[in-house]
């Protein structure tokens, strides 16, 4: 992207491959290219799109992923060089914010999203469709782009997919009151959930494995309003709670999927406990940490119990991990790699649940 440093774009590449695996891609490779603004034929320019069609074919990769928006005939051009599917880094986040929406208002607002998406490229999609069906683009990373809106809609000529946006508008404004009474009426005595929050790339699945020790995911009903998958786990004293993964922050949030990001993350305010993951080794933590609090609030969560977790500690000198501690006195330095601070980390989760005999005074007045 224009005007940012190497360093920069390194770090939106190495997300960029994060928010590709937690859509359930695979990535095989990562290419960057200096140049002083996109190529507005093919992106990269043709001849690194032939390099990178050699590098396609090479690695038998079935999708390219580009970090920043691509015009409808960018992408058009490319694909008719690299042979594979092309989708942009907009396409990667609408596939997660869809996977991650369980809520009725979190799946309009997902819809919405992706259909404003979708109405300034509807010219390129018949052509690129057709393609597919004609079987030259293979299993593409696990259905990238393909999930939401089905191919019918698609279809759907303008006028109607405008209609299809302004009635999930009306729906949007109408679920407001209903989340308030939600949120007054939060389940007492259920066991007790601690969500996730943090940015992608900072290790929160991998810190998930970690407290869990199982990759075993469970659909439990009680949480079914609960986004993604929901992992048990047993305090210290033998007290049952669950784990969610909540959607990831990202860097530069295109203006058009704040809302559907915030309608997913919402879901955080039926929790009992926030387990809020940070970056140690990310340039700028502070920075992350002031977002995801500033969001945490907007959507009232504030007043939960929140536990935050230095992640990444095995790459940080002492000097940041002084600076950090400054920061948040009470947070855990942790190391999902390593193993480091998690049986301290276990312990302060624990200490914030709720404690049963707390709950039983709740219900008798
Ligand atoms: P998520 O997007 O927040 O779920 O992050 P992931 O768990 O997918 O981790 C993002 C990247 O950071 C992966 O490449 C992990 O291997 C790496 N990672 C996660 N935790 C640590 C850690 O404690 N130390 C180091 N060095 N890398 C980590």
């Amino acid at each position: 992207t224009a005007g940012e440093s190497l360093e920069q774009a390194e770090n939106s590449l190495r997300e960029l491959a994060a928010l590709a695996e937690t859509a359930g891609a695979k990535v095989l490779d990562g290419v960057l290219q200096r140049r002083p603004f996109p190529d507005p034929a093919t992106y990269f320019g043709k001849g690194k799109a032939h390099e990178l069609a050699d590098l396609v074919n090479s690695l038998g990769a079935d999708t390219v992923i580009a970090d920043s928006e691509l015009g409808p005939s960018q992408r058009r051009a490319l694909e008719d060089i690299v042979k594979v599917k092309v989708v942009d880094r907009t396409t990667v986040i609408l596939d997660i914010f869809s996977q991650h929406a369980k809520s009725r208002e979190g799946k309009a607002q997902v819809e919405l999203a992706q259909l404003e998406y979708l109405l300034p490229r509807l010219r390129g999609w018949g052509e690129s469709m057709s393609r597919q069906a004609g079987g030259q683009v293979g299993a593409a990373g696990a259905g990238m782009g393909s999930r939401g809106p089905g191919e019918t809609q698609i279809e759907l000529d303008r006028r109607k997919i405008r209609t299809r946006m302004a009635r999930l508008r009306k729906q949007i404004a109408g679920f407001a009151p209903a989340r308030a009474a939600k949120r007054a009426n939060r389940k007492r005595g259920a066991v007790p959930s601690v969500a996730i929050a943090g940015y992608t790339n900072a290790g929160k699945s991998s810190l998930l494995n970690r407290l869990t020790g199982t990759q075993e995911l469970v659909q439990n009903q009680l949480f079914a309003t609960l986004d993604t998958a929901v992992r048990h786990a047993e305090t210290a004293d033998g007290r049952s709670f669950t784990y969610a993964d909540t959607v990831g922050f990202v860097r530069n949030l295109p203006h058009q999927l704040v809302e559907a990001f915030r309608s997913t993350f919402e879901e955080v305010g039926e929790s009992d406990v926030i387990l809020h993951v940070v970056d140690a080794s990310h340039p700028d933590p502070e920075a992350q940490l002031q977002t995801v609090r500033d969001v945490i609030s907007e959507v009232d969560a504030q007043a939960i119990p929140e536990v935050v977790a230095f992640n990444k500690a095995d790459l940080i000198d002492d000097s940041r991990r002084m600076l950090l501690h400054g920061l948040v006195p009470d947070a855990v330095f942790v190391s999902a790699r390593t193993g480091e601070g998690i049986e301290k980390l276990k312990a302060r989760i624990d200490a914030a649940l709720p404690l049963p005999d707390r709950e039983i005074t709740a219900v008798i007045p």
